[in-house]
């Protein structure tokens, strides 16, 4: 299978070149010629091991990758010294009808790891199948979560470099350590001056300006991503989608084929998309729900067909999904439009330029056949946790109950149909949001996110996900800092050059 731009500005590529380059070099987004159709039956995979399943769904991706090095790179992260649960993503049923995907057993307690432990495996067979002559330098541009998985799953991977860019002051402590206090040789760290889609549009712009490009290149370096745009992310996140359908199949929850609801807390759009892959793979889904936080761009989206960045950036108790510019959504246009590579470019063009596009009404008719939007506000998202806790003693961090109350709020309309809530992040990651919403806001008084923390464990009795403990403790390593402008320059400094 090859891949090919979403804008239809760019030769084909095997799976290996599309993983290098991660994104298309003029802009657009790699996606698979044609979606594959899945050769074994539901039924015959109930008994997979999540291993066996990523083996069987990761084959049809990537190409080129030999069996025997699809099962390796399967073996080094889906394993039980690295995710903290032997069925690698649990399956948790809430209530009757509701079930919580938990995506966070990773090791850095958040759903970014699932793909981020695996794509350096991928990266670095794909950098030896391309037979690169330079060192592979990955930038990234985070809200928190994807820096440390990423400096995680590449930390001291022969032949790359890492520089993880995150945004000064918006991300929380727990967030800002886990990133600092990483090691490895080849990790490194800078905090900059401005919001998160500031961050990843000077990143953005970084893998666009040719005369640096070339420069890298002069040099001995060549640039790639490990954004959630890099088909290398996206494609395992494909494999937990089957996932829970099966096990929902092997407990007879639900009957053979039927059709479930998906309902996604939404930052970038990497984690729904990757459901919306498995829809198209002939997974049986009703609806994808898409949740977000007060920055609730794709929820007007998805309602009335107009994308509009220009509105006030908010910072929220679940910032990992405060983002403006989902940059997945080019990929669920480009399918949805059925390859429409003209159009996606307007549209894209029209949102760099003027902040703003809008579908034609057959798109939007096409998008809300499969896909809800609704969100939540932050008051909502503290009561969620508050009352899941009550009712099922079960610890919803911000993000999950982002999602945990959109489907309540979608629930009304549909109650019957089954389903499955992504949980993206453990509850001690975001542990002052969620101690403010057992406790309120008194209880986070002068005490630093380490106290809490341990207060935390005190009250439900969980142990502190390994991630996250001892923290404090570390040593941190990385203290670069600059403005936005500064990316290149800091770059260069790391690099030498
Ligand atoms: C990244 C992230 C999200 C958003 O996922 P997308 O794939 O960007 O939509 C939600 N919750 C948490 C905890 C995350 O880290």
């Amino acid at each position: 299978m090859y891949y090919i731009s979403t804008r239809d500005n760019y030769r084909k590529v095997s799976a290996a070149e599309a993983i290098k380059l991660g994104m298309v070099p003029m802009g657009g987004l790699f996606v698979p010629e044609q979606i594959p159709t899945m050769n074994t039956q539901l039924m015959d995979m109930v008994r997979f091991t999540y291993g066996q399943l990523a083996q069987e769904i990761l084959g049809y991706f990537l190409t080129g990758y030999s069996r025997e090095e699809i099962e390796e790179c399967i073996y080094r992260s889906y394993h039980p010294e690295i995710f903290h649960a032997p069925e690698i993503v649990p399956i948790h049923k809430l209530e009757d009808g509701s079930f919580i995907m938990e995506l966070w057993h990773g090791p850095t307690a958040a759903f970014k790891d699932i793909a981020l432990q695996i794509m350096p495996h991928f990266l670095s067979k794909a950098i030896k199948k391309i037979q690169a002559k330079r060192e592979t330098v990955i930038l990234v541009a985070t809200s928190g979560d994807t820096g440390k998985a990423a400096l995680e799953g590449f930390k001291n991977v022969e032949g790359i470099k890492i520089i993880v860019f995150y945004p000064y002051g918006g991300v929380s402590r727990v967030q800002e350590l886990q990133m600092t206090t990483t090691e490895g040789s080849n990790t490194y760290v800078a905090s900059l001056k401005g919001n998160f889609d500031d961050c990843q549009n000077a990143v953005k712009e970084v893998f666009s300006d040719p005369e640096f490009n070339n420069l890298l290149k002069d040099k001995g370096y060549e640039l790639s991503s490990a954004n959630s745009i890099n088909w290398g992310r996206l494609a395992p996140q494909i494999v937990y989608y089957f996932w829970a359908y099966l096990n929902l199949l092997k407990k007879k929850e639900i009957k053979e084929n039927e059709k479930i609801n998906f309902c996604i807390p939404t930052g970038n759009f990497g984690n729904i998309l990757a459901g919306y892959y498995a829809y198209l793979m002939g997974l049986p889904v009703k609806r994808f729900i898409c949740a977000s936080n007060e920055n609730k761009v794709l929820t007007d989206f998805i309602n009335t067909g107009i994308y509009d960045r220009e509105r006030e950036f908010k910072k929220t108790n679940s910032p990992s999904m405060d983002i403006l510019i989902s940059s997945n959504l080019e990929r669920f246009l480009f399918e949805i439009t059925g390859h429409g590579g003209d159009k996606i470019k307007g549209w894209f063009e029209e949102l760099q330029s003027k902040g703003v596009f809008q579908v034609d009404s057959s798109t939007r008719d096409k998008i809300t056949g499969i896909m809800e939007g609704d969100w939540a506000s932050q008051e909502e998202t503290l009561e969620t946790i508050k009352e899941v806790y009550n009712k099922h003693n079960y610890l919803l961090d911000t993000h999950t109950a982002v999602g945990v109350k959109v489907y309540q709020k979608y629930r009304l309309k549909d109650p019957e149909t089954v389903t499955v809530i992504g949980s993206t992040a453990n509850p001690y990651k975001f542990n002052a949001s969620v101690l403010e919403a057992l406790k309120g806001k008194e209880a986070l008084v002068g005490k630093d996110e380490f106290v809490l923390l341990e207060e935390l464990k005190e009250i439900t009795g969980q142990e502190i996900h390994a991630g996250l403990k001892n923290l404090d403790e570390k040593k941190v390593i990385h203290k670069l800092s600059g403005e936005v402008e500064d990316v290149k320059k800091i770059t260069k400094d790391i690099l030498g050059i």
